[in-house]
């Protein structure tokens, strides 16, 4: 469940859409909700963010978070007033260092700037805080972390309200500084380029991070407690910056011989989607997230996935996100097939690889493992609801579906589209149907039917994905060396839901 599905606050009121059609200059309020139809207050209307500034003290023994986010926004229309996505307690807002009016509820902060904030001009927002975050909940989850040495905002797709005031959706992606100060002897890690750690005369210590491309709030991330910090240079010379919980016990070997190939997958991923998207690279393994997630240039993991050895394939998959997922974002989040379709493909991708099954092999051992009268095959993948946004047929079904259309469009056009598409897309966003149309402009081909029936209609699918020869295979389908370490993969990301 989303923070956003439950959310109870108002939509514009029919006096206000009176006022819009009588007075069509005046200054409006900005929408609640940025307009998804999955969590219809996910997000707000009326304003584009463009950096986030989030400078905070983190008190690991009480849980205590305080300071400030600063955001540099235009507004898309004149506006009397506006919100952000944040659950903490506010203490002050200022609007171009005015002191601005606010309250909040439900996990909305509307601000009441005292004037009218002219569309396109440039807008500075400074919000001061300090609240114990592992005290909010949204119908029963809370999505912030508290662990024994620390705390962890990881989460999809909702984390932001947790630990800074923000546009919360994916279509509004914004550069970002953060840095945040912790009792000296305690580590954060964050997204971007480590900017390095500065010594405060109190006995803390501020720990910066910079990322210069645009991310998705559900992106940004920290991890705070005791890690074992490894920086290094990948083979493209970008800063590789992995870190490891030591509370990872018997897990720690497993997770830094999967963690610190990132380097040697990504570039694997460069020959098969293109350049890297963005200017860092790395991975955080530690107890307590309980799934993994691709949080932009440094994607992060639980213990659980080294439990029975390294797990190359959830690298893989993360790596696979930072350019279907990360650098091209959903538009809406029924579009979460582009990514997570993509990334399960990128897993086989990496089979073939490092010769433990080919592609084909896996896509034919997925297809013959879910029988037709399974309920795995009444997910539709295009639009799974926002209940089954993590499905297991969003994921498995998803890599079916970009296998089927790689069998229909031939391996030319689709190594390319798998190049174009993220090239196209960069640090944007998509729908499902503008995929489509992308794929049949550069194949040249009608793909309504194939996608009508992989992504939208229930029932198993007749035929298989590269189907010349199943018929042939499928008396001989194998378990490919790689499918037990995919499949729990799938199990323990999958299923992630709230
Ligand atoms: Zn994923």
């Amino acid at each position: 469940m989303s923070l956003r599905a439950k959310l109870t606050l108002g939509t514009a009121t029919a006096a206000s859409l009176l006022l819009l059609a009588g007075t069509a200059t005046a200054a409006q309020p900005g929408a609640p909700g940025i307009g998804d139809p999955y969590y219809p207050n996910a997000g707000n209307g009326g304003y584009d963010v463009s950096h986030y500034d989030i400078r905070l003290n983190y008190q690991p023994a009480s849980d205590t978070l305080s300071g400030t986010t600063t955001i540099l926004a235009k507004p898309t229309q004149d506006l009397s007033r506006f919100n952000l996505d944040f659950l903490l307690k506010v203490s002050s807002v200022r609007v171009d260092n005015k002191v601005a009016a606010f309250s909040q509820s439900g996990g909305e902060l509307v601000v009441d700037p005292r004037g009218t904030l002219r569309e396109g001009s440039n807008v500075t927002v400074v919000v001061t805080y300090s609240d114990v975050p592992s005290s909010y909940a949204v119908d029963g989850y809370t999505s912030w972390k508290r662990t024994p040495d620390g705390a962890l905002a990881i989460d999809q797709p909702d984390i932001a309200p947790w630990w800074f005031p923000s546009n919360n959706h994916p279509t509004d992606k914004a550069k970002f500084d953060i840095s945040v100060a912790v009792p000296t002897g305690v580590e954060v890690i964050s997204n971007g380029t480590f900017g390095g750690t500065t010594q405060q005369i109190n006995g803390w210590t501020r720990w910066r991070y910079r990322h210069v491309e645009p991310m998705a709030t559900y992106l940004a991330f920290i991890a705070i407690g005791q890690f074992e910090i490894r920086q290094s240079t990948a083979p493209n010379g970008q800063p590789v910056l992995n870190a490891y919980s030591e509370r990872l016990g018997a897990d720690y070997g497993a997770a830094v011989a999967s963690i610190e190939r990132t380097p040697e997958v990504t570039e694997f991923l460069e020959s098969q989607f293109g350049p890297y998207p963005f200017e860092a690279q790395g991975g955080v393994a530690t107890p307590g997230i309980g799934f993994a997630l691709e949080n932009q240039t440094r994607s992060t993991y639980d213990a659980a996935f080294f439990r029975r050895g390294s797990n190359t394939y959830v690298v893989a998959h993360e790596v696979g996100h930072q350019w279907f997922g990360d650098s091209v974002s959903v538009k809406g989040w029924k579009d979460i097939w582009l990514n997570e379709g993509f990334a399960s493909y990128a897993e086989w991708l990496w089979s073939e690889h490092v010769g433990e099954g080919t592609v084909q092999e896996n896509s034919d051992f997925v297809y013959a493992s879910y029988p037709a009268d399974s309920p795995f095959w009444q997910v539709l993948p295009g639009d799974p609801g926002a209940a089954n946004q993590f499905h297991g047929a969003v994921y498995d079904r998803g890599a079916l579906t970009v296998h089927a259309l790689r069998a229909e469009i031939g391996d030319e056009a689709f190594f390319r589209l798998l190049r174009e598409w993220p090239a196209a897309k960069r640090n944007g966003n998509a729908t499902t149907d503008e995929f489509i149309a992308f794929a049949e402009r550069l194949s040249g081909k009608q793909l309504d039917e194939l996608f009508r029936t992989w992504l939208f209609t229930p029932g198993k699918p007749a035929v298989a994905p590269g189907a010349t020869g199943f018929a042939a295979r499928a008396a001989a389908v194998t378990e490919p060396k790689s499918f037990k370490k995919i499949q729990e993969t799938r199990e323990l990301l999958a299923g992630h839901q709230h």
